[in-house]
């Protein structure tokens, strides 16, 4: 099972089908159980869609910090 961090470190890869099918299992299926990176998916899906291509800084810091505080809201106990 990935964790947030490694969708992060992994999306540019993962869109550009660059990961293997086990990884790439693997990323689906955490995003399925995971709305902050969910998010964050459909967030570089759109960057991709403006700018033809998705760089590694449009990706931080701004959305990086906004990120880790869903992780945070999302990981805390109700
Ligand atoms: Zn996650």
């Amino acid at each position: 099972m990935l964790t947030c961090a490694d969708v992060v470190k992994l999306v540019t890869q993962y869109m550009e089908d660059e990961l293997s099918p086990d990884d790439s299992r693997s990323f689906e299926e955490h995003v399925a159980i995971c709305p902050p990176c969910r998010a964050f998916l459909g967030q570089a899906r759109r960057t991709v869609e403006l700018t033809g291509e998705l760089k590694e800084t449009d990706l931080s810091p701004e959305v990086e910090a906004h990120l880790l505080e869903a992780f945070r809201d999302w990981n805390r106990p109700r």
